[in-house]
């Protein structure tokens, strides 16, 4: 139980935390209005910036508006591949090897695709395994599905302790000779698992196949080297944490070595070596622009180039070491407020995430039975962090916009919902029966 003292100490350490934190004046350039009081969520949906109203007039005045048709030439043909490079500069990839467009699910067909069918797999006839973990986010393990019944192959699937991730030595366990790609996330998606990148590339290589990371969760809030680790292909979300606002495009990688190898299955006139020769048959760009299919989505790249710029401003370093403190700080508030054996309750909360250390991402998963009740009384009261059936409550801590005392209140008010089920759970037990 948490008595008033305990939520004095916790609220203590969340105002001396935010009063050194050297972020701190980030979290007020972002839209703080409505009835919300503490967002756990931003891994999910980033916030948007505050000067976003002017950016998109901005937009709509002068590059739509004035500028008109004329602007594709000026500056939006090169846009998904000028933001790629800036994403690419935040993951570890040198310029020329990153692109915007497409949503991650439709990249991670283009990609898989690619991979799969690269000139050296389809010559080899052992290579027809892709290799996933059982855990991984639904749309991942639902393209692999689909592409091993459309190209023949079989699907190794990876078990994976949902309170973990996949580690080095189960991956290593499961390549060989008839892997043609591992497919994986950086960051486990419900337990906030941080993969060995580095040592599972490796590994994968060594077995002679392709790897293709997504990194969804980990994008704009781990550092990652992408090209020093030998990474083939990667592909990432820009609404999470990099705050580009509901549906904006996600981002693909692809090493500068494989470009002219690889093709992808969506062939369209902007991935064609000549976009404006109207030609009879297409043919492939020789560069990164042929995994690009059709005209780019612009317009919901605005906000995303805003985050970014922000980003760079603070660099990626220290984006990362708010988020350890914010996580270290939400698990010790977890620990005061939520987990534990508590008088009265036969079930306690348990902690679904790895501890502090070097595989631990930027959110936490606590699981309860009672959380799909829980969660939707957080979200009246403005607490809003996310529920993952079957159990979870999911508190994401996206760094440049979350204030530790945010979490702090965020987290006793899950304390406190979580004791009031517990109570009603008590109740209607002790009720006699009839
Ligand atoms: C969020 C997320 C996605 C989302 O894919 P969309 O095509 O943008 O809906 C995919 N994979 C992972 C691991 C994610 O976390």
């Amino acid at each position: 139980m948490t008595d008033p003292a305990a939520r004095a100490d916790t609220a203590a350490l969340a105002a001396a935390l935010d009063a050194r934190d050297p972020l701190a004046a980030h979290t007020s350039a972002f839209v703080r209005g409505g009835d919300v009081v503490s967002y756990l969520d931003g891994n999910s949906l980033g916030r948007p910036l505050a000067d976003l109203p002017e950016r998109f007039a901005g937009f709509v005045g002068e590059d739509w508006g004035s500028r008109l048709i004329r602007s594709w030439d000026e500056q939006w043909m090169r846009r998904p591949y000028d933001l790629g490079d800036r994403i690419g500069a935040l993951v570890g990839a040198a310029a020329g090897q990153c692109f915007v467009g497409d949503s991650t699910t439709v990249l991670l067909y283009k990609l898989v695709r690619a991979a799969v069918d690269a000139p050296w797999m389809r010559a080899d006839e052992r290579r027809r395994e892709i290799v996933i973990d059982d855990d991984n986010f639904p749309t991942d393990r639902f393209i692999v599905e689909g592409i091993a019944a459309e190209r023949g192959m079989t699907i190794r699937w990876i078990e994976t302790d949902p309170a973990g991730g996949v580690t080095l030595d189960q991956v290593r366990e499961a390549v060989g000779e008839r892997t043609a790609l591992v497919l994986l996330s950086h960051v486990a998606y419900r337990s906030g698992f941080l993969a060995d990148l580095a040592g599972i590339t490796a590994a994968a290589h060594e077995a002679g196949a392709l790897v293709l990371w997504d990194l969804c969760h980990s994008a704009g809030v781990i550092p990652t080297e992408l090209d020093a680790c030998g990474v083939d292909l990667a592909v990432g979300c820009t609404y999470k944490y990099l705050n580009g606002g509901p549906g904006s495009p996600a981002f693909g990688y692809v090493a500068e070595r494989l470009q002219g190898e690889l093709a992808q299955p969506i062939q369209g006139w902007m991935g064609a070596a000549d976009v404006f020769g109207m030609e009879r048959s297409y043919r492939a760009a020789p560069d990164l622009r042929r995994f690009v299919s059709g005209t780019p989505p612009v317009l919901a790249t605005v906000a995303l180039e805003a985050m970014v710029e922000l980003i760079e401003r603070v660099g990626m370093p220290a984006v990362r070491a708010k988020s350890v403190a914010l996580t270290d700080f939400a698990e010790a508030a977890l620990q005061q407020h939520v987990l534990g054996e508590r008088p009265g309750a036969d079930t306690p909360a348990v902690l679904a995430s790895p501890p502090a250390g070097p595989h631990r991402g930027s959110h936490l998963t606590v699981t309860h039975p009672s959380f799909a009740a829980v969660n939707a009384r957080l979200w009246q009261r403005g607490v809003i962090p996310d529920f993952r059936a079957p159990d979870g409550i999911r508190i994401g801590l996206s760094p440049l916009s979350t204030t530790f005392a945010e979490v702090e209140l965020g987290i006793a008010a899950l304390g406190h919902e979580l004791r009031q089920a517990q109570r009603v759970a008590t109740r209607s037990e002790a009720r006699p029966a009839g």
